[in-house]
């Protein structure tokens, strides 16, 4: 068994060896993609290949596909890059959608999380300029998938444009830029097991863009900036082999059967909706998921409270809030996510740690009401 059940892929998954190899090669290589000398074109010839690989992961052209500095930069990229002032975004949208587009109009969704189409149409019929809807592919806390093609039927019926965060989905559902007829399309590297720090903004040929990154001219002038070459080699490459799928979702049904049995009122959340196989958000009632993370944490099992973007925060679910769980129960919800280099072990790992964990509670809860009724 490996020193850790490593079970936060949606926060960041290891880097596959074959990213790490393809990272390596590239950095040796040096040179800059710009350049015209051997280095220059050695260092273009390996962003090319990668492009390539990425575009291929979601089945869009090359050259619709625009290198960034992760989801972040991509989500930002493409609000601020379509040229409309009206934007509709779910409420269970990332950070970096929300924080984005803080005028934008926000659409609901039901009680697992799934976006409200009736709202959605409603709010494309009313009688102002076009739109631009922006609506994630699979949730980053949940896991649940969003009607994208409904979304984009709707959309274009109106006239407006459609923005998707595949950040989650790209790599664990298969994922047809082309087929879907979404006009942009957010990925991130760290999700599938490439490196930080670089992701890349699809944007079909054709559709409105402007960017204010000015510089030397890179990414056909959409995106200034030397290009991160070891990133991006390390995205081409774990793209490469994200593109064969990841199927967990026999070892995540297989945790969830397990857990509910193990914590009298133990929830799923948007477990009846269609959602990526890896991804499981469930409570234990009573214990704080801090509780949870910190004793997972010692028995070797890591895992989130909820989305853990940026360091050590800890806040109240906006994804729960949205779907209508009362705080005290999302207080109480943890996220597990698992990946590419998941193994039974890790699962088993898991449910003892939080078998223990529950039991640990329960006693000594029952051992209070014991001394309290002794008292009495
Ligand atoms: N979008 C979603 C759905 C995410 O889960 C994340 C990161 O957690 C991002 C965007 C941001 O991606 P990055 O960390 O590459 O900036």
């Amino acid at each position: 068994m490996s020193a850790l059940a490593y079970l936060d892929h949606n926060a960041t998954s290891p880097l596959r060896p074959a990213a790490f190899d393809a990272m390596v090669e590239a950095l040796r290589a040096g040179g800059n993609p710009s350049s015209v000398h051997t280095a220059g074109r050695k260092a273009r010839a390996i962003v090319d290949r990668a492009r390539r690989e990425v575009a291929s992961l979601v089945g869009a052209r090359a050259t619709e596909t625009i290198f960034t500095s992760g989801g972040t930069e991509a989500n930002n990229l493409a609000l601020a890059g379509t040229g409309r002032r009206r934007v509709l975004v779910s409420a269970i949208e990332h950070d970096s959608v929300r924080q984005a587009v803080p005028q934008a109009e926000i659409l609901p969704v039901d009680g697992d999380g799934v976006l409200d189409l009736a709202a959605l149409e409603r709010a494309l019929a009313a009688p102002a300029e076009p739109a631009l809807v922006s609506v994630m592919l699979a949730n980053n806390e949940t896991g649940v998938l969003q009607p994208l093609a409904e979304i984009v039927r709707l959309a274009q019926a109106a006239g407006a444009l459609v923005h998707c965060d595949a950040v989650q989905g790209a790599g664990k559902v298969p994922v047809d830029f082309r087929g879907l007829g979404v006009d942009y399309l957010s990925l991130s590297a760290h999700k599938l097991g490439g490196p930080t720090g670089v992701g890349a903004l699809v944007v079909r040929n054709g559709a409105p863009f402007s960017t204010d990154r000015r510089g030397g001219g890179q990414e056909s002038n959409r995106r200034a900036g030397t290009e991160n070459v070891s990133g991006i080699a390390g995205f081409g490459a774990a793209a490469s082999e994200a593109a064969s799928g990841l199927d967990v979702s026999g070892f995540r049904d297989r945790l969830e059967l397990a857990l509910v049995q193990i914590a009298a009122g133990a929830n799923v959340f948007g477990a009846r909706a269609s959602r990526i196989g890896n991804t499981t958000c469930i409570s234990m009632p009573g214990v704080p998921a801090e509780t949870q993370v910190m004793a997972l944490d010692l028995a070797g099992v890591c895992i989130s409270a909820g989305a853990a973007c940026s360091s050590g925060k800890v806040q109240r679910s906006p994804v729960l809030e949205a779907m209508g769980v009362p705080a005290a129960e999302a207080a109480c919800a943890i996220r597990i996510s698992l990946g590419w280099n998941t193994e039974a072990a890790d699962i088993e790992r898991l449910i003892a740690a939080w078998q223990d964990l529950y039991i640990r509670v329960n006693k000594s809860d029952i051992s209070h009401t014991h001394r309290r009724a002794r008292a009495a």
